[in-house]
């Protein structure tokens, strides 16, 4: 192994191990910014299994902004399919519980339409994962299959990874400048990386059975993503029989059930078949059993994502339950998150330093959603209880505890509201526009007021969401107009870039922002939003969401956060737009300096020379 370290079979500039969601989209940005990039899998292809599949408004921005929205909005289930979310006995029994989800209930709807240009929608993993890497591999990633990591070593210019061929059992070796582990739950970059995690793994276990099966006649007229059944003849503990998830309308499905994580199951496709009988409540359903896997509720996340030159994003870094549907967005945010700053360094725009912003970012979004989406299976608790209050361990007394809520007694009134306040309450384990799109960070990256602090939340903020432009917050949403077309304030950003938007009478912005940009070698795309400008702020939002005057600017990061804001254009306008992206870049005071003075991974490139380099 010496020998493969001191000879490396090639040399790239970021190896990503993993094809999952995290890996996909580091793959994707990278490749998109003409950084050359290995991604690698052990196995021979993207998962096969459907897996996550909610995708959040947030993602789908990212989506846009990678160029894949096309394809993400062809091959998934719109939201209007999504929402019908029904609490059942079985999906052919009594029904007693209807919740309108992901968007669908009128008062959460308005959240979501006007924070965010998209909407939820149900695309499985095993989609989402090939238009993420055959985009990363049409613009150039090169990706490897059969290719399992083994370790790395890291020194003060590189990363040595040890990889194997699963097909000739061939060990060698890679060199990176930077080797990002998206390699799931059981992370071995992670774990090598002796990152410190908080939490614990495997504390609940859970089936997933993939089948075919028509079952239009059950669901059509209530589409939604998920239907949960409760069946109450099984007794409080098998009480919450498990979930029927829609992978295909409404022929192909994924059913969840529930096991003592000590005492795993043998399932064969028998057994299979009568689990998944047992959730519908109707035997004669012809049913096709596709493929049976266990996993693990996990509640785990690490306080650190990257050490070095080594990072790590996705599940790798935070494990929880699916509810909220945080796990695969969070992944593909992590991603596109790192992968701006990554690409700035290596082109010599930014210092490491940058790099630090990536843990001070993202750790504590890993620490609020993770004990949020555990937590958030004691909304279930609640139902239970109010369908079987005395928790009976028999079914006969749990099955007749529900059959008496359907009769004409006025004694069981509260019961009765118990249990409709305890289906409402279940919301919270489906729409969360604030918790997914609220994030304020604080960091290096971001140049906020040392005076001034975010404003507060006026309302719940793992539900609604608040915009505001304060750095560190993602720039808020508005339409905007061009011609005949609308687009998102969102959109008018991103592309890999730093933006300046601004107002009106803040042309003085176009010449300052050249100037600040030839100084410092780093591009600022600028976008002037008014009458007669780029695009019309034809609804009068913009200027409302801005929160600064029509001179004003805001300085948008490539992720499309906000990394500084002006109010104004005052007299020191240029020194202040200089400072405030030289600190979110980590570079000193002279921007000339700081790429003299070798503080850089690599000479400063132009981004057409690195392309044609990377395609020659
Ligand atoms: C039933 C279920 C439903 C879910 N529903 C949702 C949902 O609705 N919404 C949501 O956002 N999330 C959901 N999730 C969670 C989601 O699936 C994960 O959060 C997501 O897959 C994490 O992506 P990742 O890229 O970090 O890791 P993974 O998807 O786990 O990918 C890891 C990758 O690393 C590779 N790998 C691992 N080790 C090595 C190695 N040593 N060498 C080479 N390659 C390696 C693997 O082969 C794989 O390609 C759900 C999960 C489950 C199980």
């Amino acid at each position: 192994m010496t020998s493969a370290a001191q000879q490396p079979a090639y040399e790239t500039e970021v190896l990503i191990v993993g094809t999952g969601p995290a890996g996909g989209t580091m793959a994707l940005a990278l490749a998109k910014a003409g950084i050359r990039t290995v991604v690698i899998n052990r196995y021979g292809w993207t998962c096969r299994t459907p897996r996550a599949h909610i995708t959040n408004p947030r993602a789908m921005e990212v989506f846009h902004d990678l160029g894949i929205i096309d394809d993400v909005k062809l091959y998934a289930a719109p939201t209007e399919l999504m929402g019908e979310n029904v609490m059942c006995q079985t999906l052919a029994g009594d029904e007693f519980g209807r919740l309108r989800t992901w968007g669908n209930e009128p008062g959460r709807r308005c959240n979501y339409a006007y924070g965010t240009p998209e909407t939820n929608v149900d695309l499985p993993q095993n989609y989402l994962e090939n238009i993420l890497l055959g985009a990363a591999a049409h613009k150039g990633a090169e990706v490897l299959f059969h290719t399992e990591f083994v370790r790395f070593e890291q020194d003060d210019d590189g990363v040595t990874s040890f990889l194997r061929n699963r097909l000739t059992g061939a060990e060698y070796s890679v060199r990176s400048k930077y080797l990002v582990g998206t390699d799931g739950a059981r992370s071995t970059v992670a774990a090598q990386l002796g990152l410190p995690f908080k939490g614990d793994m495997d504390k609940l276990g859970a089936t997933n059975i993939v089948f075919t099966a028509d079952l239009t006649k059950y669901v059509e007229h209530r589409p939604s993503s998920l239907y949960w059944m409760f069946r109450p003849d099984e007794g409080p503990a098998g009480i919450m029989s498990g979930t029927l998830r829609m992978v295909r309308p409404w022929t192909r499905w994924l059913g969840t059930t529930f096991f003592d994580i000590n005492n795993p199951p043998e399932i064969d496709d028998a057994e299979a078949r009568r689990l998944m009988h047992k959730l519908i409540g109707d035997d004669s359903i012809p049913i096709q059993i596709e493929s049976v896997a266990l996993w693990a509720f996990n509640e785990s996340w690490a306080t650190r994502f990257h050490k070095g030159r080594v990072f790590c994003a996705g599940d790798a870094v935070h494990r929880h339950p699916p509810l909220k549907g945080l796990g695969s967005n969070t992944s593909v945010q992590d991603s596109y998150n790192l992968a701006w700053k990554l690409a700035h360094v290596l082109k010599g725009m930014a210092s490491p330093v940058l790099l630090e912003s990536y843990s001070q970012e993202r750790v504590p979004v890993a620490e609020e959603f993770v004990p949020a989406a555990f937590g958030a299976m004691q909304h279930y608790d609640k139902v239970v209880a109010a369908l079987n209050p005395t928790l009976s361990e028999d079914p006969a007394v749990s099955a007749a505890s529900f059959e008496m809520l359907k009769g004409d007694n006025d004694n069981l009134t509260e019961r009765r509201q118990q249990l409709r306040d305890a289906v409402a309450a279940t919301y919270r384990t489906f729409d969360c526009p604030g918790i997914e799109m609220n994030q304020r960070y604080q960091s290096c990256a971001v140049a906020a007021p040392a005076d001034e602090t975010p404003p507060p939340f006026a309302q719940d903020p793992e539900i609604y969401y608040q915009p505001t432009s304060f750095p560190g917050a993602r720039l808020p949403h508005a339409w905007l107009f061009s011609g005949n077309s609308r687009i998102s304030s969102l959109y008018v950003c991103g592309g890999g870039e730093f933006t300046l938007l601004t107002g009106n009478s803040g042309a003085g912005w176009r010449a300052i922002a050249k100037a600040v940009s030839d100084e410092l070698g780093v591009p600022i795309k600028v976008v002037t939003i008014g009458l007669g400008q780029d695009y019309q702020d034809l609804y009068g939002d913009y200027v409302r969401i801005s929160e600064v005057e029509e001179s004003g600017a805001l300085l948008v990061r490539p992720d499309v956060y906000v990394g500084w804001r002006a109010r104004s254009l005052g007299e020191t306008a240029q020194a202040d737009l200089r400072a405030a992206l030289a600190s979110i870049l980590g570079r000193n005071a002279s921007g000339h300096e700081f790429m003299k003075s070798g503080g850089v991974e690599q000479p400063a490139r132009k981004f057409d020379e690195m392309e044609k380099a990377h395609y020659a």
